[in-house]
């Protein structure tokens, strides 16, 4: 049996179509028409530069470790100054579910989501990506970000031996 609940529901389903009726439809014709995803739309990742021009990442492994569906593998070398980078880098897209957590993972800002969407391939080997398909020539969406100049380069003073320090605390001259 039919209640005021149950008739008011099916006036406001009505209501809905009647009000986009006639409306003109919002139909895309893709791909000759395309829309522009916003700036944070998650789609195909890129590793960036930092200001100086060298490459962000440090191949630290942290966005393979967080990848829930283990795309991404690398090798990480050294360069002769100490500097860390990955001597391959590699994405497996064909299994990439787009979901940002290995950008939201890295230290250093290095691997961020993209707007290309467009990468669909027949040959699925196609959507392996390598470092020189990845690393691009910018500094993505953080362009003063550069994480090397902070906290990369070797510390070489001892602690409380830079000018803004303090000198460290001795535990020993605390006992009672
Ligand atoms: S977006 Fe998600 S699934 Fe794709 S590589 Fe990053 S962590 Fe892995
Ligand atoms: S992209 Fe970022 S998280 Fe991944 S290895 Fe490089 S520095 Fe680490």
């Amino acid at each position: 049996m039919f209640i005021v609940k149950d008739i008011k529901a099916i006036v406001i389903g009505l209501w809905t179509t009647l009000k986009h009726i006639c409306r003109p439809a919002l139909t895309i014709q893709y791909p000759e028409e395309k829309r522009t995803p916003s700036p944070r739309f998650r789609a195909r990742m890129v590793l960036t530069r930092d200001p100086d021009g060298e490459e962000r990442c440090v191949a630290c492994y942290l966005c393979s470790g967080a990848c829930p569906v283990d795309c991404i593998s690398m090798q990480s070398a050294e360069k002769p100054d100490g500097r860390r980078y990955a001597e391959w880098f590699r994405i497996n897209f064909s299994r990439c579910i787009f979901c940002g957590f290995c950008a939201e993972a890295c230290p250093t800002m290095a691997i961020q989501m993209s707007t290309e969407y467009e990468i669909c391939k027949r040959d699925i080997m196609e959507l392996v990506y390598e470092k020189e398909d990845l690393l691009i020539d910018g500094c993505g969406k953080d362009p003063n970000y550069n994480y090397y100049r902070h906290a990369g380069i070797g510390v070489v003073n001892p602690r409380g031996g830079n000018p803004d320090e303090e000198p460290p605390t001795d535990p020993r001259g605390l006992m009672p």
